[in-house]
């Protein structure tokens, strides 16, 4: 058999006497799998399994505002199990011995072929190319015209709507056929829970790793009416449904995750990763809250002096007001420059700051 990915994402935390639990990070990286037949007996060499991990992952809230939660995300095991193996035995580190059928495993292969379809929306010279991959699509040109489509939106927003920045975002688009249920990915629809959405990231680094891998971000588009999506974990894919919902479009998602890909942070507060403090914040962040001190002292419009400008539940604020805005960057001790941008939810554009930021770099 030849080598294959297969995922514990359907490990029932229930059923399984505890599996996640006792493969949890906290005890260690892997626990040892030994795969056997039917009889019981060890084929092939034992292997390492992965353990579960727990991450933050950032979705489309109801109101479109960006939110975050933690999850528990399978591991994947590399393995070219035995012909005769049935199930694999896992030994975690307490001692206890699991035996999980592999018939309930869901599996890949390890390696992609070549995409079907490779085609650029933009300029080859463009100085972000920004993957976009295909799961359960089965029509290549339904696909592609989503793909252009997203170009044409983003093209449309400030500031890739000005003359040298659009110019230098192109998106690639991947295309393989998959099944229209599951995909590529296992991204079925009952993966979507409150509207994170995605699939089996580890399994989609794996095979995307070898097309994409020197890009700073990427977009799996879901072929689904389930409204969703995920991302903000660098290194891996952001996920994004075509569904629409009201006041908002799917397209927002992609361009969130392109804000990151372009060193934007996010502008939400999200108690779960409010310890999270980097030796450099974003420039659309500030630790300072007054604004005559922020990184965009030179654009504010509003009493510098105040510490902040706008504090939380402060009453109404002029439209195109410059100043500091208590909570971003998941913490209330951090600030940004305006009330509305697309860093904090996916009914707004960028801001000034977040724009200027996309021209310095693009333009
Ligand atoms: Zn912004």
């Amino acid at each position: 058999m030849p080598e294959q990915l297969l995922s514990l994402r359907n490990v029932d935390p229930q059923g399984d006497g505890g599996l996640r639990d006792a493969m949890h990070r906290d005890f260690g990286p892997f626990s040892q799998g030994t795969f056997v037949d039917g009889s019981g007996a060890a084929v092939g060499e034992p292997i390492d399994v992965p353990h579960f991990d727990a991450v933050h992952l950032e979705h489309p809230d109801d109101d479109g505002a960006m939110a975050a939660r933690q999850v528990v995300v399978p591991p994947v095991v590399v393995a070219d199990p035995h012909a005769a193996a049935t199930s694999l035995a896992i030994a975690t580190p307490s001692g206890a011995v699991h035996q999980l059928n592999l018939a309930d495993l869901p599996s890949h292969p390890a390696v992609l072929p070549p995409p079907v379809r490779d085609k650029l929306f933009g300029s080859a010279g463009a100085r972000l190319v920004f993957p976009v991959i295909a799961e359960r699509f089965e029509s290549e040109d339904q696909f592609l015209a989503l793909v252009e489509g997203l170009r044409a939106w983003i093209v449309s927003k400030p500031p890739f709507n000005q003359d040298g920045v659009g110019d230098q975002l192109a998106l690639r688009a991947l295309f393989w056929p998959s099944h229209p249920d599951v995909g590529l990915f296992g991204t079925g629809d009952s993966q979507c829970r409150d509207r994170l959405f995605f699939g089996d990231r580890v399994v989609a680094k794996r095979l995307l790793d070898p097309f994409i891998g020197a890009a700073p971000a990427s977009l799996i588009l879901i072929n689904s009416t389930v409204r969703g999506g995920a991302g903000g974990s660098p290194g891996y894919s952001a996920w994004a449904s075509i569904a629409e919902a009201p006041f908002e479009h799917w397209q927002a998602v992609g361009l969130h995750e392109i804000g990151h890909a372009l060193g934007l942070g996010d502008e939400y507060l999200d108690a779960q990763r409010q310890n999270e403090n980097p030796a450099t914040l974003e420039p659309n962040i500030s630790a300072a809250p007054r604004a005559d001190q922020s990184p965009w002292r030179a654009r504010i419009n509003v009493d510098g002096t105040l510490a902040p400008s706008h504090p939380t539940g402060a009453p109404e604020v002029p439209p195109g007001a410059i100043g500091t805005f208590q909570g971003a960057r998941y913490r209330t001790d951090r600030y940004r420059a305006t009330a509305h941008c697309l860093m904090r939810e996916t009914t707004s554009d960028f801001c000034p700051i977040c724009q200027d930021h996309i021209r310095a770099v693009l333009g």
